[in-house]
This record gives structure tokens, sequence and C-alpha cells, in this order.
């Protein structure tokens, strides 16, 4: 049951072979996913184990060595050194930094953010409640784990709307949950005068979703435009979107793995 590691790392792959501005950013990316698709593997694999939900008492079941590795021989200069750094910690440093990590999430945090997304997609597929932080809630926030939203994606769904429903995706356990169409996913803004899309002609299928009240955005990756798009993979690939949101003023609700 590893077909969304497969499906994110073919994705990559695919868009990391093509001439773009975020090329390089997709090469590290599609290794970045393969450590994660291990840590993954390495947990649901663990014999006569089901996770706590506490990160504190699971932590021995979660390997990070593996992902630090592959940054630091794919990684960008800084993150390479950060890696080998963290290879050569005591195990407690990088205990207390996941778990730290975890009672308060935080997008700047790459290595806990990279190694605790599969963890926590583990725990959402075993139903398993995260237990051991006091995340805000509310409905802009994942309703399983209380992760913030990566991105936004439309989608037809049987029965919806044509034009289709929008869905928010988890920056921490990486499910999604469905939202309003017409709303910022940071303050809840309703007003439309207030609410603005951008789109380039380069990325026909991606737009940024921004809100004037609270000056935050987020992509949207569009797959009623493009159904064999895969959200997580595609916001990266909209990486220049990001330069022009920042040069407007606005700050991203979530940044992703490699910093947009
Ligand atoms: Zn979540
Ligand atoms: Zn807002």
């Amino acid at each position: 049951m590893s077909n969304f590691w497969d499906k994110q790392i073919d994705r990559a792959d695919e868009l990391a072979a093509e001439p773009s501005g975020s090329k390089e950013l997709l090469a590290f990316y599609a290794q970045l996913l393969r450590a994660q698709q291990q840590i993954y593997e390495s947990l649901r694999s663990r014999r006569d184990w089901l996770p706590s939900g506490d990160l504190e008492i699971d932590l021995p079941a979660v390997p990070s060595t593996g992902l630090f590795e592959s940054v630091a021989l794919h990684g960008p200069a800084s993150l390479a050194e950060e890696a080998r750094e963290l290879l050569a910690a005591e195990p407690g440093v990088i205990a207390a930094k996941l778990v730290e990590y975890w009672r308060n999430p935080t997008d700047t945090q790459f290595f806990a953010k990279s190694v605790l997304q599969p963890y926590t997609r583990w725990l959402a597929e075993t139903t398993t409640t995260p237990s051991g932080r006091e995340l805000a809630g509310g409905e802009r926030t994942c309703p399983f784990c209380g992760g913030r939203p990566q991105l936004s994606f439309l989608q037809s769904k049987e029965g919806g709307a044509e034009s289709g429903n929008r869905d928010l995706l988890c920056a921490s356990c990486l499910a999604s949950w469905e939202f309003r169409r017409v709303v910022c996913a940071n303050c809840g803004e309703e007003q439309p005068a207030k609410l603005g899309y951008f789109q380039s002609p380069e990325f026909d299928h991606i737009r940024i979703e921004a809100c004037d009240s609270c000056r935050h955005y987020l992509k949207g990756i569009d797959l009623t435009r493009l159904g064999f798009a895969v959200p997580l993979v595609d916001e990266i690939y909209g990486a220049p979107l990001d330069l022009w949101a920042r040069e407007h003023g606005y700050t991203k609700i979530e940044l992703n793995l490699v910093g947009f």
C-alpha cells in the first residue's frame, strides 16, 4: 500500500525531467520523497506493532538516518550541511527536535517536518489519534491531526458541481479535507473583493489564492484542468508563482519542503 508515495515519486521524476524553473527543486524533492517512503515502509512493516499516536512513545520506531543521508547527498548546500551535523549528533538531540516539532509544528523545521510526515500519514491511515500536542483546531486546520493547509485543490466529485469541489491538503499528515471554495484558508475571509486569484500562462492548472485581509496565500491545483497532476508535487512545480506572491507582499500559509 505504498501507492501514495509511488504516485508522488513518479510525478516528481516526470516533472524533474522537463526543462523548467523548478527542475532542481523537483529532482531534490523526488529523492526526499524516496527517503520518506522508506520511513513509511519501515513503520508499516514493523512486526506486531501499531503506533500509539504519541510521538514520545513511538519515536524508537521512527527511523530518520536514511533521510538525513539522502539530504546530505542530494540536498542544497545549507540543508546538506545541516544533515551532516544531524548524522553526527547524539540520538537525544534528534529526538528532542522531533518531539518539539510534534508539540508545536512549524514549516521552518525542515528535517522534523520531513521525517514526521510519513509517521503522521501512517497515523491517519491506521486512524490512530495523534496525542501529546495541542493544536489550534477549527475548520481551517486538518480535522485529523490539526496541521495547517499546504495547498488547495479542485477536483470533480461524483454528483458535485461541474466546476469542482475544493479540498485542502494537510502539511502534516498529507490527508485532505473539504473546504468552501471562496474563503481564505488562513483567516476565514469570505468577501470576494478581498480574495484574489493569480495565474500565469506557464501554469494553466496552478494558481495563487491570496487574501488581502491577512495577506496570506496558498497555491491551488486544478485537477479539473489537468487530471493527472499530483497536488503535492505540482505545487512545487509552480514555485515561480511563489516568487511572484512574495514580491507582492503575500506570506505563504505553510512553506513546502523545498522552502517555497
Ligand atoms: Zn493532517
Ligand atoms: Zn486571509
